[in-house]
Parts: C-alpha cells; structure tokens; sequence
C-alpha cells in the first residue's frame, strides 16, 4: 500500500519540531505532503507562500534521503478535504503533551467520522524538541529574543530579515 501523509499545521515557521516529525515520518511513507492552513483572519509572521518554501528548502534533501517525496500545499478548509484532494490516505500529527494529546484525539475523532478512509497518525514529538512550539518562537522573534535554537539556520535567517525590517 502506498502511504501518503498529509501533515497539517500553520508552521508559522516551521520550527525543529516539525522537521523531526518530517524526516521520522518520510521513513515510513511514500510521500509526505506538509499543508499549511491558512486562516484570513489572523496576521501571520510568513506568508503561505513564504512558509512553503521555508519548508521545501529545510526539509527536500531530509525527506529525498528516506527515499520520500515531499509536496507542501497550503489549505484553508477542513484537514479531510485536503487530505482528500490530495489524494492523502493518512493525517500526521506530531504529539508534544496531554494537551496535544486531548485536542488532536477529539480532532482525530470527528476526522474519522466525516472520512473513514483517512487514518490520523499520531508521532510523540522527541524529548530534546518537545518543548518547542511555533507560537512562542513567533513571539521571542517578535521580541527581539535569539530563535536560532528552535529553528532551522534558513528560518532563522528569515525570521531575522523579516524582525529587522520596517512594519
Ligand atoms: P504549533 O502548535 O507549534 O504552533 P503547528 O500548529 O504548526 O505548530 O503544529 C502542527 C503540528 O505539529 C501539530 O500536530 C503539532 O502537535 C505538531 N508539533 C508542533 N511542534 C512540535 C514539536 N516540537 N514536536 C512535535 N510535534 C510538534
């Protein structure tokens, strides 16, 4: 059976966290798919576009090197749909703590009824990266503080252009 895992998130920006899930994942699927949701109503750090090819340019030669396919698309409806759409017979979720835990075993729930044809799976995110969350990057980047630990050097140096430039 061929895997195709469609891993959604806002990766806004993509952190070490993500890759981790990424590369663990591209040793047990055909192809990766990262979908970035996109939601009108909130002011992102990056663009859609501008996290997409963040996202190609850390994780190409990651994901090539398990012999994976990585695709990254950006969505703005329901995880199914996309994940229908593109042809995805599983969602990939990275689990950090029981908070993540509660929230993505209700989502997987309600995505199992609505598409019963897609199977959530869940990674535990690796204890040297579980601490780190998009948000809070975002907000230390905002205020100045050094993101280098948490992301990857191309992000990093993006975050810097992006906080350094007139608002
Ligand atoms: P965040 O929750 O950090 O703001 P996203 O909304 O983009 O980032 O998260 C997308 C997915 O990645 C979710 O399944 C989330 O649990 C997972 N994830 C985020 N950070 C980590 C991490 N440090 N380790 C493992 N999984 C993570």
């Amino acid at each position: 059976m061929i895997r195709k895992a469609l891993y959604t998130g806002s990766f806004d920006p993509l952190t070490n966290g993500h890759i981790d899930i990424i590369t663990r994942a591209a040793r047990f699927c055909d192809e990766v798919i990262v979908a970035i949701g996109v939601h009108p109503g909130k002011q992102p750090l990056f663009s859609p576009e501008e996290r997409a090819e963040l996202v190609r340019k850390s994780c190409e030669g990651l994901v090539a090197a398990q012999s994976c396919k990585l695709s990254v698309i950006t969505f703005s409806g329901l995880a199914v749909t996309a994940a229908r759409e593109a042809g995805a017979n599983l969602i990939l979720r990275g689990l950090r703590d029981g908070t993540d835990l509660d929230y993505e075993l209700e989502m997987a729930g309600m995505n199992a009824v609505m598409a019963p044809d897609v199977q959530t799976v869940f990674l535990a995110a690796s204890p040297g990266l579980r601490h780190i969350a998009a948000t809070l990057v975002r907000q230390i980047a905002l205020l100045g503080g050094d993101v280098s630990n948490f992301v990857p050097d191309v992000v990093a140096r993006a975050i810097a252009a992006k906080t350094r430039s007139p608002q």
